[in-house]
């Protein structure tokens, strides 16, 4: 049984893991938190949006806002990209809560605290913005990360948030409340959100079918249960159960072709092949098995790199590995000093500083990105990417060669 401390033990964020992987939690709890300067980027960032929240719905004069603005920009991590992704935090919430039926204010509230022990023991969670409003309680989440879009749909997190607030506000909306939108918005990385809607009775469901895990997770020891779920988990380098999974090459062979034939069978030999009746070449759903496999074993090797590097780092000792400097360039230690040397030994400035456009992020950065867009709208275009594979389940559409041979056409 876990020992109390400020968070949850089960922690709504980290959800998806331990429904998936219930030894998770109580293995990850020998593993001492980090914190990044990611984590307190992202802090900073939701307080920026919280201020510009409070800012269009509650009552709050010119003075404070500017007062507890300048605050927030004095703190290390302060970007002023915070300003533009606040911003189109308040146009999500302000777009859902216009669209509710006019005739009474929506209810909206910030940074609500939840109760989630009727589904995960000692759970509770708290919510970025909540709107109620119809027959819809609205739960939005800010997320400033850039590196993976975060999907509304089948999102735990989202899902026990909003079972949380139904818990809390039924009591005063009753039985208004018929469903629940679940909104992820994510601006570094799409200006649209993402969003998830349930009926109460499906959300209901939901609750009650994770109970045993929740159960199974907070109690111990748990299952093991390696996946695309491992990515933030505290000890996935030195998990035994992942590292088994990735090293289980008998069963890696096993999938060529999946399931078949016996994962003991030498299909390496060539008169087992013929045997067998294995063709030479690996055919294309082969290949689309072990690309697949094969991601989770590329994650897991560089998370031991990792591991190893920082142990080493540490004063460890990984056998048979060591850290090197690696590659560098020759950097100026003054530039300005430097160039007013060569000039003074006769060469001319233009030949010395190159002249360069910033890139688009920078004239977004510098003038906002709706002025840039009214300045500059008609030069902007958006070229085709380069191939790339993605599995099926990618959100992007799939490249098209037809479109690929008509890109520039009129480009003269
Ligand atoms: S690395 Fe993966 S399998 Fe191991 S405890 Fe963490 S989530 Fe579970």
């Amino acid at each position: 049984m876990p020992t109390p401390t400020g968070h949850a033990f089960l922690s709504p964020s980290s959800a998806h893991r331990w429904l998936a992987c219930t030894a998770a939690p109580h293995f990850e709890a020998d593993f001492p938190d980090g914190t990044s300067s990611f984590a307190e980027e992202g802090t900073l960032a939701h307080s920026v949006c919280e201020l510009y929240g409070r800012k269009r719905f509650t009552i709050m004069s010119k003075r404070k806002f500017e007062g507890e603005l300048k605050k927030l920009k004095a703190k290390p991590h302060y970007d002023d990209e915070m300003l533009r992704t606040a911003e189109r935090y308040v146009e999500v919430l302000n777009e859902e809560a216009v669209g509710l039926d006019g005739t009474v204010s929506p209810y909206v509230a910030f940074e609500v605290s939840v109760d989630l022990t009727a589904w995960v023991p000692d759970g509770k969670g708290q919510l970025d913005n909540t709107i109620i409003g119809g027959d819809t309680l609205f739960i939005n989440d800010y997320k400033h990360g850039k590196g993976v879009r975060v999907s509304a749909k089948d999102n735990p997190q989202m899902r026990l948030y909003a079972l949380g607030a139904l818990a809390m506000y039924r009591p005063i909306f009753g039985d208004q409340i018929k469903k629940v939108c679940m909104t992820i918005i994510q601006p570094r990385l799409s200006d649209e959100p993402d969003r998830e809607t349930l009926t109460v009775e499906e959300l209901r469901a939901w609750g009650e079918s994770i109970k045993p895990l929740a159960l199974e997770a907070y109690t111990g020891p748990g299952k093991f249960s390696p996946g695309e779920h491992c990515r933030f988990c505290k000890g996935k380098a030195q998990c035994r159960a992942r590292a088994e999974q990735n090293t289980a090459l008998a069963e890696f062979a096993g999938c060529v072709p999946a399931g078949k034939p016996d994962a003991h069978a030498e299909i390496g030999d060539p008169t087992a092949r013929r045997v067998l009746g294995l063709p030479p070449l690996l055919s294309d759903d082969e290949v689309g098995e072990l690309l697949e496999r094969g991601a989770q074993l590329v994650d897991w090797y560089n998370d031991l790199k990792a591991y190893a590097m920082q142990a080493i780092l540490d004063g460890k000792s990984v056998a048979g590995w060591k850290v090197v400097a690696g590659r560098s360039n020759r950097t100026l230690t003054n530039t300005d000093a430097a160039i007013e040397a060569m000039i003074g030994a006769g060469y001319d400035r233009a030949l010395l500083v190159e002249e360069k456009p910033l890139t688009i992020t920078g004239y977004e950065k510098l003038m906002g990105k709706k002025q840039f867009e009214a300045v500059c709208g008609q030069f902007i275009e958006k070229p085709l990417g380069k191939p790339t594979l993605a599995p099926e389940s990618d959100k992007r559409e799939p490249y098209s060669t037809a479109a690929s041979d008509f890109a520039g056409v009129g480009n003269g």
